[in-house]
């Protein structure tokens, strides 16, 4: 009789793995994020959501999601998340709870340590049922790449690429456009200083230099 040698499928199938959501400013990265991290509520996975200080834009302790009504953008779904500015405050929030799901809100703003953050985490939890889900700038708007999201986006599992509207001819925009502000390549805003283009209709650096 041939004796079977049944193995844990769980441990088999089990892998950590890196999610990629990029794409220009205004095409739903952040309301792809939040799907998926509600998704992940509703499976009962542990969430924890880390995200740059920087951003100004929303509440200190929640990414949003924002829509135009009526020519202004207004939030129209939140996700609680922590503020983390430095590999130090990373680990800490780490270690402060367990998670099966990590999401990153607007990767392109945190430091290089990210990379060796997201690294470590991916290694040291290889076989767990760990799901890390960024969601970030691919470029700037000189069309350059952003921060560390060109490395994020090579170590990652799948990448999800999402398109906006060009908003001055209407086809499919891969690129942001700012219309004015600083010449800073971080610069917090939103509708009013951003805008999404397609390629014909994209000028990079309109802001003054000086
Ligand atoms: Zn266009």
């Amino acid at each position: 009789m041939i004796k079977f040698v049944y193995l844990n499928k769980e441990v088999l199938v089990m892998s950590a793995r890196l999610e990629v959501i990029t794409g220009p400013m205004f095409s739903s990265k952040s309301a792809t994020l939040i799907q998926l991290l509600e998704n992940a509520t509703y499976a009962r996975k542990q969430i924890l959501v880390i995200k740059p200080a920087l951003d100004k834009r929303s509440v200190e302790t929640e990414i949003t999601t924002r829509k135009i009504i009526r020519g202004r953008s207004t939030v129209i779904n939140k996700f609680p998340a922590n503020n983390v500015n430095t590999l130090r405050e990373f680990r800490k929030a780490l270690k402060e709870r367990y998670f099966h799901v990590l999401g990153i809100e607007e990767a392109q703003f945190l430091g290089p340590w990210i990379i060796t953050a997201v690294k470590e985490l991916l290694s040291e939890r290889a076989h767990d049922d760990l799901r890390i889900i960024v969601a970030g700038l691919d470029m700037t708007a000189n069309m350059e790449p952003f921060g560390s999201m060109p490395q994020l986006l090579a170590m990652a599992d799948e990448v999800i690429k999402l398109h906006a509207v060009c908003f001055k001819c209407g086809k499919d925009a891969r690129y942001t456009q700012k219309l004015g502000g600083t010449s800073d390549r971080i610069q917090v805003g939103d509708l009013g200083l951003y805008e999404a283009r397609c390629r014909q209709c994209h000028t990079p650096n309109v802001a003054s230099s000086s």
